[in-house]
């Protein structure tokens, strides 16, 4: 086989289909560097916290450990719980990204990653790094796209309040933003704060 001008890809094509699986493969194995990156595991360790009384029964009896969320300020246990990136890797989609990419994601020290909760501020900080969006967008996009991910009968059901049409999903879309704003609906991305870093 005649391997000049061929990319990895072509030369095994059983194991990677096209090049945006080979990039996946290692986007892969690079987060799988960074979760057992020491910086990362001696940050989590840090920043333990013995489960406050209050917090007990909201957390069970079982979490020996919690963490406070740096965006929104709340405790959360281990599980729900991230350590984000403040400045993102970025894509890694070409090998040109392979560098950039790997140094921001591992050549990290304590003051470039922050602790942010797993269901609501980690959400809204990667839609706001993906897309260059403000926190507002950001969590209103994402209340969006889970709601309308729902069934239409139930979006139907729950926007009735709002007295809007309802037939399609555009129609639907622009009764939730009516809703949110009206605060019939609540938005479950609301409350990070991001505003201070
Ligand atoms: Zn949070």
């Amino acid at each position: 086989m005649d391997l000049k001008g061929k990319t990895p890809w072509e030369v095994l094509p059983t194991v990677w289909k096209s090049e945006s699986s080979y990039m996946s493969f290692f986007r892969g194995q690079l987060r799988r560097a960074w979760s057992r990156h020491p910086m990362r595991i001696e940050l989590l360790k840090s920043r333990r916290l013995k489960v406050p009384e209050e917090e007990r029964e909201r957390l069970g009896n079982r979490i020996k450990h919690c963490y406070r969320c740096e965006s929104c300020g709340k405790i959360h246990a281990s599980k729900n719980i991230e350590v984000d990136h403040i400045k993102p890797a970025g894509s890694l989609k070409t090998k040109e990204d392979l560098g950039s990419f790997a140094s921001r994601l591992l050549f990290v020290m304590p003051g470039d990653l922050q602790l942010l909760c797993k269901d609501l501020c980690h959400p809204v900080k990667s839609y706001m790094d993906a897309r260059n969006v403000s926190e507002e967008e950001a969590s209103l996009s994402l209340a969006l796209s889970k709601f309308m991910k729902q069934p239409a009968k139930k979006q139907k059901n729950i926007l009735s309040v709002t007295g809007l049409p309802l037939n399609n999903p555009e129609q639907r879309k622009q009764a939730f933003y009516s809703a949110i704003k009206e605060g019939v609906l609540t938005n479950p991305f609301k409350g990070t704060n991001f505003s201070n870093k």
